[in-house]
């Protein structure tokens, strides 16, 4: 019997990072797992391409997918809707690979319910004193904004609590090399290879 595949969940507060540590680790040529494609209603950024990046879809197409059941997990980021198509997973897992997710915390806490037995890793931030060096450096929001943008920041950091494993995003290649070896790890797993053997 073909032994199911992991899912692995790399989620985290916003600005942390996570877009670009996943970028990173699927542009390695020895990634071995699936990248699972949202879905959502913002429009494409330019280099963006349709069903790499994302599925980039209606509001009316999006709110049909969740009626059908279609959608594992989504929610709303900046008024736009965000999901991950349900049957992708399913499929990929059954057919014994690993799949991937880079999801917003709302989302990651919807799989887990669902999902347990994935792997949930929280990206974070080294400290606050260094997203608001980041923030001030950007020069795009004024103080205000700021402390606002460094206070919701410490409010997502407790988020961290659901969570199986916390990588810190000090610098990206580090990020990727931890989350690699997070991912061998629970591979390593006496059940997983038990399992295997049998
Ligand atoms: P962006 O618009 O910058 O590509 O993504 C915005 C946010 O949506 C990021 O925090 C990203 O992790 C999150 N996101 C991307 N895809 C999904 C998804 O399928 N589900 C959920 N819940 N969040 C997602």
């Amino acid at each position: 019997m073909t032994q199911r595949g992991l899912l692995i969940v790399l989620s985290g507060p916003s600005g942390v990072g996570k877009g670009t540590v996943r970028k990173a680790i699927f542009e390695e040529e020895s990634i071995d797992f699936q990248y699972s494609i949202s879905a959502t209603t913002r429009q494409p950024r330019a280099g963006e391409v349709d069903g790499e990046d994302y599925f980039f879809v209606t509001r009316e197409q999006f709110e049909e997918k969740i009626n059908n059941g279609d959608m594992l997990e989504y929610a709303k980021y900046v008024s736009n809707y965000y999901g991950t198509p349900k049957s992708f997973i399913d499929e990929t897992l059954a057919s014994g690979r690993d799949v991937f997710l880079e999801i917003d915390v709302q989302g990651a806490l919807q799989v887990k319910s669902k999902m347990p037995e994935g792997i949930y890793i929280f990206l974070t931030l080294p400290d606050l004193a260094n997203l608001r060096d980041r923030l001030v450096g950007r020069g795009t929001d004024s103080a205000d904004v700021i402390e606002k943008r460094v206070a919701a920041a410490r409010d997502e950091l407790k988020m961290m609590i659901n969570y199986d494993y916390a990588v810190e995003n000090d610098v990206v290649s580090n990020a990727v090399e931890r989350i690699k070896s997070i991912i061998t790890a629970e591979r390593l797993r006496v059940t997983r290879v038990f399992d295997k053997i049998q």
